[in-house]
């Protein structure tokens, strides 16, 4: 896409609404379609992104170190963590909770951190990726947070499971917390990321 082609809200002199898209002037200080407080750019830039990614991925740490899940038998307690988890399950040929247990803890999470980054080191000029290919990969990050927390639903079923008339009994460790807060971190870190800063850098030289 050539800059020519693209007018952007900014360059018309307009406000563009960060929730619906609708442009406003810029006297207008909230959307009068959706309500939303009008700002043109977030003051603090991307800080908010690195800082809550920087958490996010702080987190993800103790998640994947600590235990998961923890089960009781006859007063032996076993406690795995995700990927020993994985392993297990692998053993006991349920390679399709394996599968996701994989894909939700492990895959999902280590792409959103990957996306994010390369999202806000793009707008700052530090990777060469097109305005559609960025937007795309926004969409992509937005779609897969709302799949984030199936692992913390895979072990929560586990656990009811197990509790529904076995000798064991299996609670979720401590890294469950860590990887939901981990997922909610990251979540906002892609929530603070302000998508109009992508279509900043069309008309400017590099
Ligand atoms: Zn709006």
């Amino acid at each position: 896409m050539t800059a020519a082609a693209v007018v952007t809200a900014r360059e018309s002199g307009l406000i563009a609404c960060t929730t619906c898209g609708k442009v406003w002037s810029p006297e207008a200080e909230i959307c009068g379609h959706c309500e939303t407080p009008l700002i043109t750019r977030p003051a603090q830039g991307l800080s908010p992104v690195w800082a809550w990614l920087v958490a996010g991925i702080l987190l993800y740490i103790p998640a994947n170190m600590w235990p998961m899940l923890i089960s009781r038998t006859l007063g032996r307690e076993d406690a795995s963590t995700i990927l020993c988890g994985v392993v297990e399950l692998t053993q006991l040929g349920s390679y399709g909770v394996a599968f996701i247990v994989f894909f939700a803890s492990i895959v999902i999470p280590v792409a959103k951190f990957a996306a994010i980054a390369v999202l806000a080191l793009a707008v700052r000029h530090e990777i060469a990726m097109s305005q559609t290919r960025l937007t795309h990969l926004y969409e992509v990050v937005e779609f897969i947070g709302r799949w984030s927390m199936i692992d913390i639903f895979v072990v929560a079923t586990l656990a009811a499971l197990v509790q529904l008339g076995f000798l064991a009994s299996l609670a979720p460790g401590p890294a469950a917390a860590c990887f939901a807060l981990s997922v909610t971190f990251t979540m906002l870190s892609a929530k603070a990321f302000d998508t109009r800063l992508i279509w900043d850098r069309i008309g400017e030289t590099k």
